[in-house]
């Protein structure tokens, strides 16, 4: 549950704004019931309702998208309520939400939440005792949405760079590894639930290090880089690429079991060894193969491809080895 609220900054908030409310809405709703105020009583539990919902959505399904949504369109609309029916001592409620909408939906969905809101209530003649009032309220509210919108932006956009420089890695633009293991997990729990086979690809390209020593590091990298786009231009859009590390790849291919999967393997392997070219001529890659097996773990998974992938190294390289053992008869010769 902390392990949650620690890394979806959204859901933390849902959480505080979703207590929060609890807290404070609670006892305002039962004192109106008390006073006999029945449908005071009746908004404020209906209000308590949309963000204790909402709250138990984004737990539960996680899509802290569309309850982040909801949440933001409640509590503005709750504001605006407060503010036409209590007048002036309601209005400060809308402040808060002002600011909070930046953090429960987009930048520019938030602002426009905003507007509205403040629009609504200007339209309101119960809420302002003066024009001048009024007037004082719009200026402030478009002060702190403004400083929020650009605070807002400015971070959304930091934590994209952020994401991208911890997942994607910086010479060749695939995923790295720290990105394959949340795919792989994605992939495994996608498996279980649909039964959708799953084939992982350990590769490596074979004497790269002779390449580095005689050419340099620039010619290294070229060769890198080469081999992703080969890879990239004669794969499925549903199949992905991560750099494991160094000349090592991973690829993951949903949707290919038994012959198909033997068929893509060596057209690959043929691809690569026509195309895949350094100044001394052709460089060649080994290959490990293995199909996710039922409730396999996915530490298992990889080592299983990694086994291979060592198996075809030992037998001379440039080759394909599948790892279950009932394949082991569809190791391509190289
Ligand atoms: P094998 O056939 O057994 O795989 O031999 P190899 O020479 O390919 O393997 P080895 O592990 O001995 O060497 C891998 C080399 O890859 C060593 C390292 O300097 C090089 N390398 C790792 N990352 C990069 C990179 O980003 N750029 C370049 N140019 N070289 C890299
Ligand atoms: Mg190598
Ligand atoms: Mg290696």
């Amino acid at each position: 549950m902390f392990h949650r609220l620690k890394n979806d900054f959204r859901l933390s908030i849902i959480t505080l704004l979703g207590i929060s409310a609890i807290l404070g809405i609670t006892p305002f709703a039962i004192m109106r019931f008390i006073q006999g105020n029945v449908v005071a009583g009746v908004v404020d539990l209906g209000i308590l309702a949309g963000i204790v919902g909402s709250l138990a959505y984004a737990w539960v399904t996680g899509d802290t998208r569309r309850s982040g949504m909801f949440l933001a369109f409640i509590i503005c609309a709750s504001a605006v309520l407060v503010g036409a029916v209590m007048g002036e001592a309601g209005l400060f409620w809308l402040f808060p939400c002002l600011v909070t909408t930046f953090f429960l939906v987009s930048s520019r969905i938030a602002a426009g939440l905003n507007i509205v809101s403040v629009l609504a209530l200007m339209s309101i003649e119960t809420a302002f005792s003066s024009p001048v009032q009024m007037w004082t309220f719009a200026a402030t509210a478009a002060t702190v949405s403004a400083c929020a919108y650009v605070f807002a932006y400015r971070n959304q956009d930091q934590r994209e760079r952020l994401e991208h420089l911890a997942t994607i890695d910086p010479l060749t633009g695939v995923k790295n590894r720290r990105s394959m293991d949340e795919e792989l997990d994605l992939a495994a729990a996608n498996a279980e639930r649909t039964g959708l086979p799953y084939a992982l690809v350990m590769m490596d390209l074979d004497h790269f290090k002779q390449i580095n020593d005689v050419y340099g590091h620039g010619v290294g990298d070229d060769v890198l880089t080469d081999l992703v786009a080969l890879i990239e231009h004669n794969t499925r859009k549903s199949d992905q690429l991560f750099r494991y590390g160094g000349e090592e790849f991973v690829l993951l291919l949903p949707g290919v079991d038994g012959n198909s999967l033997q068929t893509v393997m060596t057209n690959l392997q043929q691809i690569l060894r026509k195309h895949l070219k350094y100044p001394g001529g052709p460089v060649t890659s080994s290959f490990g193969v293995a199909l996710l097996r039922h409730g396999e773990s996915i530490d298992s998974w990889l080592s299983r491809a990694d086994e291979a992938l060592y198996k075809a190294k030992e037998s001379g390289r440039d080759t394909i080895i599948f790892a279950d053992e009932s394949d082991q008869r569809l190791a391509v010769p190289a």
